[in-house]
């Protein structure tokens, strides 16, 4: 079967779902029997979101191969459950690099270099590689922004170029848009649609669905008008009305016959008829009022819900295994620091502490984690917030608080966290941390052992700081353990207290291997914690799977 490609450009406004969208169409097609892949299109200039400011940008998703990408990769990974690699997000300036170092060495024999077809030929062979190194039987690609902007142009025009040499059968075109509502007439407006879909004509690609946001229902007449005024046919005209539920989003698709529009258009026949049944049931237990969670989530780009995407999905996943509702409070730490915002975690059954870089907020979230650890209340660092947890309880077992990471004080008399060897002479900023998968050895004995039930794990990671193995010892002997090490035992991916009911710190982001059906193993053992120390008794769930450890094995962990 030749490659089939599924285009997907924005209009009228940015930030209409486009990610999401694309991510569920990825599903319905799985769903039939194809393996799947999707690619992010980034028009901006930086090579990767990774030196980006998350008030910028969002989150930063890592993927098994350490690339550091969108955070709508995730959305794809989550929604379709998939591996992807580093080929699936292009930017600008990926593709005007290697362009240009292929100038410097002379391979373009003289020729002047231009957008066309220089540039856009790299675009298109970095599509193609998709495929290629997926496996993947449907690509689907999506551009972000908005039709219009500047820096998107040789995308589009790569797009465009792609009809041809794909041909007609292989490829459709998705423009997701934005149905404004008017208050004084109550009614919604399908003009920008069509100036949307103009702009695009002007450009040489006529869109073959339509996919119409709204936060009001659609009625027929409008997407009757929609489907005369672009010209695709009224069966492609899909209303996406605003929808709390994430997970929906597949279902309501799937409700328009979306999936089977799209078998037609390429040619294919459905392998296997879509079981939904599970996606149901999940989206039922959403639904369903559950014994509520209090967690603290304390952070310092918390104003920024997007910087804590995968985090907070990961909540939710594990919440849903257990039966429960997680409700996230979101606590800036430089006002912990200030003293305000305490009342938050005092109300709170978990505290987390998330990712980050930079000394801003720091002694707030120590105070937080101090504040956890007195008053048992369960806590789990991701990354920067294991790095933390070490801080906190190497001030408490040093009896000093010239306890720190070399990230924040570089003259601290205890670095207990600290620049690795190899590290110390990089001087560039951008993809040089320790970044993807890396394969931990879980101790027995230990709360990580008891959570992932298996001797052996891998983990994506992404920092520049590593425990420093001088204070393993003294660390140990105040009651730290060390539940997670690289396998030649140097680094330290995992740390727990042993006296304490739940703390637990991973140096890797175990948020980016959550899915929906399959929680994360640690954020189902946290939560667990919260829920006990909640008073809230252990809930009979069946609707979807939770982690389970065979007992044998389970029992021999424990020894
Ligand atoms: N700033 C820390 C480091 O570089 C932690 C990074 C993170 O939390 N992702 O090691």
């Amino acid at each position: 079967m030749k490659t089939k490609y599924i285009f997907f450009t924005g209009g009228v406004v940015s930030s209409v779902g486009k990610g999401v969208t694309a991510a569920a169409l990825g599903l319905l097609l799985k769903k039939r029997g194809f393996k799947v892949a999707v690619q992010k299109l980034d028009p901006y200039i930086n090579v990767d979101p990774g030196t980006m400011s998350p008030y910028q940008h969002g989150e930063v998703y890592v993927l098994d191969d350490g690339a550091e990408t969108d955070l709508d990769l995730g959305h794809y990974e989550r929604f379709i459950d998939v591996s992807l690699n580093r080929v699936c997000n292009v930017t600008t300036g990926q593709v005007y690099a290697e362009v240009i170092s292929k100038e410097r060495r002379g391979d373009y024999l003289g020729g002047t270099i231009q957008v066309i077809p220089h540039i856009t030929n790299e675009i298109k062979r970095r599509i193609g590689l998709v495929a290629k190194t997926t496996g993947a039987e449907i690509v689907l690609v999506e551009i972000g922004g908005t039709v219009g902007d500047i820096e998107s142009l040789p995308f589009l025009e790569a797009l465009r170029q792609m009809r041809s040499d794909v041909g007609r059968e292989n490829s459709v075109y998705i423009h997701v848009t934005w149905l404004p509502f008017i208050g004084a007439t109550g009614e919604l407006k399908t003009k920008p649609t069509q100036h949307s879909v103009a702009e695009l004509r002007s450009i040489g690609i006529s869109p073959d669905i339509i996919v119409a946001r709204s936060d009001y229902p659609v009625d027929e007449d409008l997407r009757e008008k929609i489907a005369l005024f672009c010209d695709v046919d009224r069966r492609a005209v899909i209303p996406m009305i605003t929808e709390p539920i994430l997970y929906k989003v597949p279902l309501t698709l799937e409700e328009f016959e979306v999936g089977d529009y799209l078998m037609e258009r390429l040619g294919l026949e459905p392998r296997q008829k879509p079981d939904w049944s599970r996606w149901k049931r999940l989206v039922t237990e959403v639904e369903r009022e559950k014994p509520v969670i209090n967690v603290a989530l304390v952070g310092k780009y918390v104003e920024l819900h997007d910087a804590y995407m995968s985090v907070r999905e990961a909540l939710k996943h594990a919440a849903l295994a257990l039966g429960l509702e997680v409700n996230i409070s979101w606590v800036h730490s430089v006002e912990l620091e200030k003293g305000r915002g305490w009342d938050v975690i005092e109300k709170a059954d978990g505290v987390l502490v998330p990712g980050g870089f930079g000394s801003r907020g720091i002694e707030g979230k120590i105070q937080a984690i101090q504040y956890a650890y007195k008053n048992r209340v369960p806590y789990l660092g991701l990354c920067l917030g294991m790095q933390l947890l070490v801080i906190a309880f190497g001030r408490h077992a040093l009896q000093t608080d010239d306890v720190n990471s070399t990230e924040f004080d570089r003259t601290t008399k205890h670095p207990v966290i600290d620049l690795m060897p190899d590290q110390r002479a990089i001087a560039d900023m951008g993809g040089t941390m320790r970044l993807g998968l890396y394969p931990c050895v879980i101790q027995p004995g230990t709360l990580a052992a008891r959570a992932y039930g298996e001797k052996l794990i891998q983990e994506r990671h992404r920092h520049r700081f590593e425990f420093n193995n001088s204070y393993r010892e003294v660390l140990e002997k105040a009651g730290m353990r060390f539940s997670g090490l690289s396998p030649d035992g140097q680094l330290v991916e995992i740390v727990e207290l042993a006296d304490h009911p739940f703390m637990v710190g991973t140096q890797f982001h175990p948020e980016f291997l959550s899915r929906p059906n399959r929680p994360h193993p640690l954020f189902v053992a946290f939560l667990d914690a919260v829920r006990e120390h909640a008073g809230i008794e252990k809930q009979q769930v069946e609707a979807i799977e939770t982690p389970s450890v065979p007992e044998e094995l389970a029992a021999e962990l424990q020894r």
